[in-house]
């Protein structure tokens, strides 16, 4: 255990130098990379979460003109056998020496200081050894649901009133569950394609999502906001930084409503409680918590992947008589301050905060600030790579001309998911590893076999993550804080951050890092955490313990759906997620799942869900301007599809299998569920060609249509 005492600082181990001049860059694959804040942190557990069904992890697809629509055949859905796909490991491997040998063509100067300065095997073995320590048999169960006594976690602080209106029983076109970014840019494009009757239900008071919940201090988004923030050009914004602060993202989703008239007709602070298809009408029943029984032809499911939070199953949780909540409710009545920090109730207060992951590296440095003491608990390190943000350049903000967005976006999926571009539009930390594969390539100066390509991918990790590793040397001061701070384990297997005061935290005399060796906390008492035999005394606790990922979709959902011939969705999906491109699943006409789930994954979530939105506009322009009632997927084009995914499935997992645990690997348990709950495993710019085919082809192959 670290309780960072102040030592003397350790010299800077030697840098990597990583050339980033280049103009053509390539880029490893993107491994599902999601946002969470820690991990769990007990060895017992108390009302266990039920097991995964639906890694709803964030998702992809691309952008394709959805106005520039193909002609529209005349004849309706058909079947076509599926198309038999290569070997995929195959393909991958090829796509990969493709890449490279342009590459190597491409550049010229070796680059010496690329010599390796660390021993590929002895890392191999110290990553083995760290995961070890993590891996518990309890995997997903090792959290807490968050009900019962535990559900004021889950209340919406932000509402100060329930605004009362009288319960709803009419009818709508597009029914769309969920106001975050994936609600907000289906409701965009619906209305762009002349779709007008669309409401969007949302259980907080506004829209946002994420951003609405998650407003801790120093929140902001991790990918830069010129991709992230959803559809800039089209309302003629422009970001003010590189990374947008969380009230500029929370105040942007406002606008996009406002702009698409989607607060007309929205039922806000509204949870859907259920949801029935009535074969009769041919409509979905909607059941809320207002009393609501509306109908909708279409649903569009935009629950969003990190939307439950969980709490590590702790024991004695339930005793702790100390103030606590979770990251995504902050409590500014008890801290004071805003978003920009300045937490001036908690200078009197011992503060402990379990978890180190996204949300956590962003709030500890304003903890850090304000608290007479901090308790930093942590399980496993997070990778903390520059950020560097900046305000946007208004010369730059000049010259950008129409389309701008949609050509950063593009840029910034295509060097996170292994494509060769001109030019590195983006420059920052994601698409940073890439030079590192530039380096390899360039010292080696010469082809590369495709059997090659696994290895050299995984001595560019660990380059990169030596680097980080570096960094952390550089900035703490104590080298037993700085040593329990760095992350062994290659850098996708855990969402990367990147924070330039996070680090430097724990140089203050009055923070603490408790690092529990992958242990995690082993209980809580009534007056504090106990963590590797000592008990820490408390006045406050912050769960940034991350959100359900691996549990059953409709549990995350927090309804369940009822199909045709009584099928629910729980039921149906209780061996895994079963469906055609992600989108659709048999038996529950008319419903999109805006989910990654055997869909496409991009690093920044709201490009795929452009993608998803634009697919699913497609569809139900189809069926409203051709008269088709009802749209479902065939069982074997489902079933080929499912396959498929599978199937997929296998290129990353060794690399999954390797991991410390976390949701992306099911908590160190892969298995053939979480397998089949993946995403399209030849990445999104595949998925999203196929998409595109798929709409170009015109026939709705695949999908059973009832006029
Ligand atoms: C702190 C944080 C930072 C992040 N930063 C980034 C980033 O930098 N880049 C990136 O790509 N991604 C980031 N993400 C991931 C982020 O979740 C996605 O980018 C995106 O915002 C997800 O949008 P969504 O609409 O799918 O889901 P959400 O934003 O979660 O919206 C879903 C909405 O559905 C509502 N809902 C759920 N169930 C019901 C129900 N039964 N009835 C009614 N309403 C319901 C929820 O209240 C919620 O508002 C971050 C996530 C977090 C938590």
């Amino acid at each position: 255990m670290v309780v960072a005492g102040k030592a003397l600082r350790q010299p800077a181990r030697a840098h990597l130098s990583n050339r980033s001049d280049n103009k053509v860059t390539v880029s490893i694959i993107a491994f599902q990379a999601g946002y969470s804040g820690g991990r769990g942190f007990t060895s017992r557990q108390r009302d266990p979460l039920p097991q995964d069904t639906s890694s709803d992890k964030p998702g992809a697809h691309h952008l394709a003109h959805r106005r520039a629509q193909p002609p529209h055949h005349k004849a309706r859905c058909r079947l076509k056998p599926p198309t038999r796909r290569r070997g995929a490991t195959f393909g991958f491997m090829l796509y990969f020496a493709f890449q490279f040998s342009i590459l190597i063509t491409m550049t010229d100067a070796l680059d010496a200081a690329t010599i390796l300065n660390f021993d590929p095997d002895a890392l191999r073995a110290k990553y083995r050894r760290e995961r070890d320590k993590r891996i518990r048999v309890d995997g997903n169960q090792q959290y807490l649901g968050i009900e019962g006594d535990f559900s004021n976690y889950i209340d919406d602080p932000y509402a100060e009133t329930l605004e009362s209106r009288t319960a709803l029983t009419d009818a709508v076109d597009v029914v769309i569950i969920g106001g975050g970014f994936g609600g907000l840019i289906s409701g965009a494009r619906l209305k762009e394609a002349g779709i007008k009757s669309v409401r969007i239900i949302e259980k907080g008071s506004d829209f946002g999502g994420t951003w609405y919940w998650n407003r801790y201090p120093g929140a902001a988004c991790d990918t830069e906001s010129y991709v992230y923030l959803p559809l800039c050009d089209e309302l003629g914004i422009v970001p003010t930084e590189k990374y947008a602060q969380g009230p500029e993202i929370f105040a942007h989703s406002q606008n996009i409503a406002r702009h698409y008239d989607l607060y007309q007709n929205a039922c806000l602070q509204t949870q859907v409680t259920g949801m029935h298809w009535d074969e009769n009408l041919r409509r979905w029943q909607i059941e809320t918590d207002r009393g609501d029984a509306m109908r909708a032809r279409f649903v569009i499911m935009s629950n969003g992947p990190l939307n439950r939070p969980k709490l590590p199953g702790i024991p004695g949780i339930e005793q702790f008589k100390g103030h606590t909540f979770h990251t995504s409710r902050w409590d500014y009545d008890y801290t004071g301050g805003t978003s920009n920090g300045d937490l001036e109730h908690l200078r009197d207060q011992r503060v402990g905060i379990i978890g180190t992951g996204a949300s956590a590296v962003q709030c500890i440095p304003h903890l850090g600030a304000a608290a007479k003491a901090l308790y930093v608990f942590q399980r496993t390190p997070s990778s903390i790579d520059v950020r560097a943000n900046r305000p946007t350049d208004p010369d730059w903000e000049r010259t950008l001309t129409k389309g701008w967005q949609k050509a950063r976006m593009e840029n910034f999926n295509a060097l996170t998911s292994g494509r060769i571009v001109e030019e590195d539009l983006v420059m920052d930390g994601w698409t940073e590893i890439i030079r590192n594969l530039i380096s390899m390539a360039n010292y080696r100066g010469k082809g590369i076999d495709p059997a090659e390509i696994p290895g050299l991918m995984e001595l560019a990790d660990f380059q990169k993550m030596q680097q980080i590793r570096a960094r952390v040397d550089d900035l703490v001061d104590d080298p037993i804080t700085a040593e329990a701070l760095k992350p062994y384990y290659r850098q996708f297997c855990k969402r990367p951050c990147f924070h330039d005061s996070y680090l430097q935290t724990f140089n203050r005399a009055s923070v603490n890092l408790i690092d529990t060796q992958g242990q995690g906390v082993a209980g809580m008492t009534e007056t504090g955490v106990v963590a590797l035999g000592k008990t820490y005394d408390l006045d406050c606790v912050i769960f940034a313990t991350g959100f359900e990922v691996g549990t059953e979709y409709t549990r995350r959902a927090g309804y369940d759906l009822t199909g045709t011939e009584g099928l629910t969705l729980s039921k149906k999906w209780a061996q895994g997620v079963r469906t055609l491109h992600g989108l659709h699943s048999r038996g529950f006409p008319n419903v999109f799942f805006m989910s990654t789930a055997q869909s496409g994954f991009t690093t920044s979530f709201p490009h795929a869900m452009d993608e998803s939105a634009q697919h699913m506009t497609y569809i139900i322009d189809r069926c409203l301007s051709e008269g088709i009632a009802d749209i479902q997927p065939s069982q074997a084009a489902e079933d080929a599809w499912v396959a498929e995914i599978v199937q997929l499935s296998r290129i990353s997992e060794s690399f999954q299998a390797e991991c410390t645990p976390g949701y992306y690997n099911n908590e160190g348990q892969p298995n053939p569920r979480s397998s089949q709950n993946s995403s399209y495993g030849k990445g999104p710019i595949p998925f999203f060609s196929r998409m595109k085919a798929w709409r170009e082809e015109g026939s709705m192959v695949g999908l059973d249509c009832r006029s």
